[in-house]
């Protein structure tokens, strides 16, 4: 079913791209949309994507792209591509703000060090005051969209006593196209004229097209889906973390783990607790399904702060974790992360918080 997202003189929408060529693949037909309806857009990209030397080898045809000016050099590259598809959609350079965090690097972030990049996206929005916010979705397979899902939930929340948008739209790019079973998502339709003008924009993020051209030009379809206002959910068929209960004092996840070849080897089970007006803190546990118990440890250090209870097998279980290593907050995400692979089994999910 398609339907249209009411746009008017006085929005303004703001999108998080994690990377030059998500507010393309994602949004051009919303942008288009907004302009023409007299509403203002911005984009504010987290990674400049400078990080990818498969894809930069073949643009570049050369072998070694290792060094941080090799890096250097693609990211410039790749801000320049998003500049232009920004113009192919009428937005002009002042429109983009690029914030430069590592590429591939904002789970890393995410679990590390999150305050500043929280304050960071938080003072933005408050800036900005957009009333339409496009975020990816966390249930995105790619690690640095789930994980700026997760940051910029944390800088709403902070904003919030300030400032709310009326509508918050989510985007999967990774997952082909899909959102997971049970997830009720939106789609806007695009007029031909639009379709035309998102595939010249797609065509600009000439450094991607070698190696996938196809998957990107797929993009410039009739429609683009979003999820409207993703939430906090106890459970979710199509996600790795299947049920979340609270039982005994202690949060019981149920999982049904299925690698794939983008996501395989060993998992880990990550939680991230926040939204109490204090810095969200951030846990991992090995899921290791032979051991009864697992030590749950805090990030950065590693510090123990407590155990997992695992019952199950490899195809999934349950792990229960004590609720009062949880401080009192208001938002809580999980995420199975496994060793190897670039992408994710199935990203974050938004639990309620106990
Ligand atoms: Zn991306």
């Amino acid at each position: 079913m398609t339907t249209s997202i009411p746009l008017g003189r006085s929005d303004r929408v703001l999108l998080f791209a994690p990377h030059p060529d998500d507010e393309t693949l994602a949004a051009a037909g919303l942008f288009q949309q907004a302009l023409e309806s007299g509403a203002e857009a911005r984009v504010i990209y987290t990674t400049s994507g400078g990080n990818n030397p498969w894809m930069q080898r073949l643009y570049e045809r050369r072998w070694r792209v290792s060094s941080a000016e090799d890096k250097a050099r693609y990211a410039a590259l790749r801000r320049n591509e998003a500049l232009g598809a920004l113009a192919c959609m009428g937005l002009t350079a002042d429109c983009a703000m690029f914030l430069d965090y590592p590429d591939q690097g904002m789970t890393h972030t995410l679990l590390n060090d999150p305050e500043p990049a929280v304050n960071l996206l938080s003072e933005e929005l408050l800036r900005r005051k957009p009333t339409i916010v496009a975020v990816p979705s966390c249930f995105d397979l790619h690690p640095d969209h789930s994980a700026l899902a997760v940051l910029v939930r944390l800088a709403m929340v902070r904003a919030s006593c300030e400032w709310k948008p009326r509508l918050v739209l989510h985007y999967i790019d990774h997952g082909t196209h899909k959102t997971p079973a049970g997830i009720n998502d939106v789609q806007i339709a695009l007029t031909m004229e639009q379709q035309n003008v998102k595939r010249e924009a797609l065509a600009r993020h000439e450094t991607q097209l070698a190696l996938r051209r196809r998957w990107l030009l797929s993009f410039a379809a009739p429609t683009e889906t979003f999820i409207i206002n993703e939430e906090a959910r106890s459970s979710c068929e199509g996600h790795a973390i299947r049920r979340v209960s609270v039982d005994g004092g202690c949060l019981v996840l149920e999982m049904a783990q299925r690698a794939r070849p983008g996501a395989f080897g060993r998992t880990m089970l990550c939680l991230v607790s926040g939204g109490g007006g204090r810095q969200a803190l951030r846990f991992n546990m090995p899921v290791r399904w032979r051991k009864k118990t697992v030590p749950i440890a805090q990030f950065p250090e590693g510090r123990v702060v407590g155990e997992a209870i695992l019952s199950g097998n490899v195809h999934g279980g349950s792990a229960r974790i004590p609720l009062d290593i949880l401080q009192t907050g208001t938002v809580l995400f999980a995420k199975l992360e496994r060793r190897f692979g670039f992408f994710d089994e199935a990203g974050w999910i938004e639990i309620p918080h106990p």
